[in-house]
């Protein structure tokens, strides 16, 4: 298994909230992020897929050969020396850009789309037993605003999008958990 992304946990630092255990959101940097569409992020990243994603999208009739780059998992860093397995979404042939985008920037899967793409430009880090909300360790989204005056951030708001996402991801498990326990799978 390969260990990819050695700078990520570096990078990640850059922490805007943290999710207190009480569900409460602490504010660390007042941000402003507006998404353009401009896809850049669709063609200058790899893409991390989760078993999770990866039954999503083949529920959805794609084949997993038509969508994975490379079959073996690569181990991502989620802080405190910690890891999760992902594949990676493939890319177009001669072309550096996922193969879900479409010639009008937009993508093919939308309403299915992988966790980390439902949550880009941020990212989710785990240290010392506390949840951040950082900025995505790639930094290719140049459409984060940075330090700005509080009354013209919107942290609340994109890390309550975030944790939206987070909890429908959580739904999606628990409800294939009580399947496997109701069929004894
Ligand atoms: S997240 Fe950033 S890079 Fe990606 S489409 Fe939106 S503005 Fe562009
Ligand atoms: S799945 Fe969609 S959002 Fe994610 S990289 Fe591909 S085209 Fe972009």
């Amino acid at each position: 298994m390969q260990l990819i992304s050695k700078e990520a946990s570096r990078l990640s630092a850059i922490k805007i909230a943290e999710i207190l255990p009480n569900g409460d959101i602490k504010i660390l940097r007042h941000i402003y992020f507006k998404c353009t569409g401009c896809a850049q992020c669709c063609k200058d990243n790899y893409i991390p897929v989760t078993e999770e994603d990866l039954e999503i999208l083949t529920s959805n009739g794609y084949e997993i050969d038509q969508i994975l780059e490379d079959l073996s998992p690569v181990l991502i860093p989620k802080g405190d020396n910690q890891y999760f397995k992902a594949y990676l979404l493939r890319k177009k042939p001669f072309i550096n850009e996922c193969i879900f985008l479409d010639t009008d920037n937009a993508c093919k899967v939308h309403s299915f789309k992988p966790m980390s793409c439902k949550i880009y430009p941020f990212a989710i880090k785990e240290e010392d037993n506390r949840v951040f909300i950082t900025i995505h360790p790639s930094n290719v989204c140049k459409y984060i605003e940075l330090d700005v005056k509080e009354e013209d951030s919107n942290t609340i708001e994109v890390v309550k999008e975030i944790l939206f996402h987070i909890r429908q991801r959580e739904d999606f498990k628990l409800k294939k958990l009580n399947k496997r326990v109701s069929t004894g799978d």
